[in-house]
C-alpha cells in the first residue's frame, strides 16, 4: 500500500527529494474521536509523516482549549512514532507549505462530507498546485461518527465510551459535571476544565 501511495504522489511529483511524503491532518478534533484515531492509524501507514493540526479558530465556541485537546491527541497517539501534534491558524495549505507538508488528509463519512470537502479541496489547489488533497475513506462502524455527536451524547447524560478513548470520555464527563454544577445558583468557587460555553 505505502507502495501505491508513493507511485501516486510521485506521479503528482510530490514527493521530495529525501523521498518523504509528509501529510497533514487539519480539523477541530474538539474532541478527537476513535474515528478521528482510526484514520490517523491507517493514515500512519500510508505516509513517513502524519501531523495532526489543531485549527485555532476564533470563530468557534469549542468545549475544549486547543491546549487540552493537543494533550489529548498526544496521548491518544502516543503509540504511533511517526505521528505529531500541532496547532495552527489561518489557511491549512500556508502550514502545510511552512512544515514542508505535501499532502492534506481529509476524512470522508457520507456523501454529505464529499461536497463540501470537494469544495475545499479545489480552493486549496488555488492556493497552492504543490499540495494534494488526499481523502480516506472512513471505516464503516464509524461512518455515523463526530465530535458533535460525542458533545450532544454526553450534554444529555450518555455514555460515549464507546466513541472515544477512555481518558476523553473522562474529560467530557468533569466537564458536563462541572458545567451542570456551575449552573447551579448556589454553586460557588466551581473551575471548569473545559471552555464555558
Ligand atoms: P472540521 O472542523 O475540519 O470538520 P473535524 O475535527 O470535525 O474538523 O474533522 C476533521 C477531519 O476528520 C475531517 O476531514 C472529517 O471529515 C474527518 N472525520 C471526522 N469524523 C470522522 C470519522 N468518524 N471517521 C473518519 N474521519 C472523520
Amino acid at each position: 500500500m505505502l507502495d501505491l501511495m508513493k507511485l501516486c504522489t510521485k506521479s503528482a511529483n510530490i514527493i521530495t527529494e529525501n523521498n518523504i511524503v509528509i501529510a497533514i491532518y487539519p480539523g477541530s478534533f474538539d474532541p478527537i474521536t476513535l474515528g478521528h484515531l482510526d484514520l490517523i492509524r491507517r493514515s500512519s501507514r500510508l505516509f513517513e509523516r502524519v501531523i495532526v493540526a489543531v485549527l485555532r479558530n476564533p470563530n468557534k465556541r469549542p468545549l475544549f482549549t486547543v491546549e487540552q485537546r493537543l494533550e489529548q491527541i498526544r496521548l491518544s497517539t502516543k503509540h504511533l512514532p511517526n505521528v505529531g501534534v500541532d496547532s495552527f491558524d489561518g489557511l491549512a495549505v500556508e502550514y502545510a507549505q511552512m512544515q514542508q507538508a505535501q499532502v492534506l488528509l481529509r476524512g470522508l463519512r457520507a456523501v454529505s462530507d464529499f461536497e463540501i470537502e470537494l469544495q475545499m479541496a479545489h480552493t486549496n489547489k488555488t492556493l497552492s498546485t504543490q499540495i494534494e488533497t488526499v481523502f480516506l475513506a472512513t471505516s464503516n462502524e464509524y461512518s455515523f461518527l463526530s465530535s458533535s455527536v460525542v458533545k450532544e451524547i454526553a450534554r444529555f447524560g450518555g455514555s460515549v465510551d464507546h466513541l472515544v478513548p477512555p481518558h476523553i470520555a473522562l474529560d467530557i464527563y468533569q466537564c458536563y459535571n462541572q458545567k451542570s454544577l456551575a449552573s447551579n445558583p448556589n454553586a460557588t468557587n466551581i473551575t471548569l476544565p473545559c471552555e464555558s460555553p
